[in-house]
């Protein structure tokens, strides 16, 4: 009996990555060829400054089954990413980097779970160290995922990332979620379906370095908090009401004490201190209100996430 074959669309989102796609493209080939589905590897040049999409080319060019999508500029990896699920046509989907920090041999386990589990929607990977990054980084990245899970409505895995295989419908409900300010680990546990976790521990990069600086992290994390909950909101009402409360009481203590001792000398420095205090906080909530108005002055925009200069493919769709 002829068994139609499945296709695995494997997405590489890439930015400044000519130091490793080549190795990467050999090492998912010799992957590849002992998985039992076809598949189509989709290189996304995020705006590259360096010869990555020269060498996606050629890698097309030698290879049918090697397709480019360039995009006119650099628009951030949730972007690239976007872009790749938009025009990926197989059965199965993938999500990898092209730095070989996600091993491409578990694109075969990840596929064998999908294929022989039917209650698995996806499959994704987890890093249960980080060893190739900075200590300061890590503390961060912890701190950050407990406040993230404790102050919002969905529960993100520490350590979880972008690598992992979906099936079709899984992919239509991230593309379904088109909103402007992109946060993945977000998106991906709110659509729900059921996921398998697959453990992998942290590699250095191959070549080249990680395009994320501490701060790049930092706006990313404020990003991811403000997408997906509206604590921070809370915070500030309930830190206002709070302040409402304390100065009502400090009023009436020395309105009581002006009757019963009269007025005695008072305080500049503390004074001036109360005043910065409460123009601090006062700061911080405008601040945290602005974030959420800026989130929403973009999303009603309706900006494209990605508009697409180049590719070797047909029907792409070239912006979204
Ligand atoms: N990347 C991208 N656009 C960007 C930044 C990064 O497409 O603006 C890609 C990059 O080429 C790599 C992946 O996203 O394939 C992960 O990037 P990186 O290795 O810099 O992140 P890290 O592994 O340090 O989290
Ligand atoms: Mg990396």
């Amino acid at each position: 009996m002829n068994e139609q074959k499945d296709t695995v669309s494997i997405i590489v989102p890439c930015y400044n990555e000519e130091a490793t796609i080549r190795a990467f493209y050999e090492e998912v080939v010799l992957v590849m060829k002992q998985c039992r589905s076809d598949y189509e590897l989709l290189f996304v040049d995020d705006g590259s400054k360096d010869r990555t999409l020269q060498t996606a080319i050629e890698l097309s060019e030698n290879d049918e089954r090697v397709s480019y999508l360039s995009l006119s500029r650099n628009f951030g990896k949730e972007s690239a990413m976007y872009a790749g699920l938009c025009n990926a046509n197989g059965d199965y989907v993938v999500i990898i980097d092209a730095d070989l920090q996600h091993p491409p041999s578990m694109i075969l386990d990840m596929y064998d779970v999908l294929k022989h589990d039917e209650s698995y929607d996806g499959v994704a990977a987890k890093r249960v160290t980080r060893d190739g990054d900075p200590w300061l980084r890590t503390w961060f990245s912890r701190r950050f995922y407990k406040l993230f899970n404790r102050f919002s409505d969905i529960d993100v895995q520490d350590g979880s990332g972008d690598f992992r295989m979906m099936r079709r419908g899984m992919v239509e409900a991230v593309i379904a979620m088109d909103e402007y300010n992109r946060f993945s680990k977000g998106i991906l546990s709110w659509i729900g379906f059921n996921t398998c976790w697959l453990s992998f521990e942290n590699k250095d990069r191959v070549a080249g370095e990680s395009k994320w600086s501490f701060w790049k992290l930092l706006r990313y994390a404020i990003d991811g908090i403000t997408s997906f909950s509206q604590a921070p909101l809370y915070a500030a009402s309930w830190l206002g009401i709070g302040l409402t409360v304390l100065s009502v009481m400090a009023i009436a203590f020395i309105v009581i004490r002006k009757l019963m001792f009269g007025d005695p000398v008072a305080g500049w420095a503390s004074t001036i201190c109360v005043i910065i205090f409460i123009g601090g906080i006062q700061l911080c909530v405008l601040g945290i209100i602005g974030q959420y108005l800026a989130k929403t002055y973009m999303e009603t925009k309706g900006r494209p996430h990605y508009v697409v200069s180049r590719s070797n493919r047909d029907n792409v769709i070239r912006i979204k």
